[in-house]
């Protein structure tokens, strides 16, 4: 089957209100995890200014990240489609850009000068990544273990409607307890 051909038939066909149901859970973790990041500030504070480079221009944000999820997780692809339906109606599609030939890679067309055009509706694997180097910022200055590749799959079993009311309780407790420990980081320093 062809991407297109993947993408226009989604295997998890299911109704308009569980899909809903699997967005909006997705949707209230994006709000923590975007709380968590811009309280942490060190992607906007340290790497952006002093990047260099192919870095300094595009940060992380090179490759279609809009497209895969899509690709990789079949079970969750309804859900996606539909968050990348109100993403396209929020923010229109993303713009074309030109592969970068020395890394082989295009830049995010989302991606602009001041950083992403998405205020929210982005994509699981932008949403949950951190590098090595945030990752040990985090852990040195916050005592916090991100686990980028556990958020990242949480998220795609919250999406494929593997996660249950009891399961997301306590998901959003864990990432409501990191913002809650960086909160008091900053208030105690
Ligand atoms: S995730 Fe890492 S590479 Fe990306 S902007 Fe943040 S610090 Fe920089
Ligand atoms: S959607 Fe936003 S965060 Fe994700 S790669 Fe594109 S510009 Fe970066």
């Amino acid at each position: 089957m062809s991407i297109q051909e993947l993408f226009e038939n989604p295997k998890d066909q299911i109704g308009e209100e569980e899909k809903e149901r699997r967005l909006n859970q997705y949707l209230e973790c994006e709000t923590l995890l975007q709380k968590f990041f811009e309280l942490v500030g060190y992607c906007r504070e340290e790497c952006a200014p002093n990047a260099e480079g192919i870095e300094r221009t595009f940060g992380c944000c090179l490759g279609e990240y809009y497209h895969t999820d899509r690709l990789f997780h079949p079970e969750a692809a309804s859900a996606l489609e539909l968050l990348e339906q109100r993403r396209v109606r929020k923010y229109g599609a993303p713009r074309a850009t030109t592969k970068i030939e020395v890394i082989n890679m295009k830049p995010c067309g989302y991606h602009t000068q001041e950083g992403c055009a998405l205020q929210d509706h982005r994509p699981p694997y932008c949403i949950s990544y951190a590098c090595n180097r945030l990752v040990n910022y985090i852990l040195q200055e916050f005592r916090i273990d991100f686990d980028s590749a556990n958020i990242h799959h949480s998220l795609i079993r919250m999406l494929s409607g593997a996660v249950d009311d009891q399961e997301f309780e306590k998901f959003k407790v864990q990432l409501q307890t990191m913002l809650n420990e960086a909160m008091t980081f900053f208030q105690s320093n």
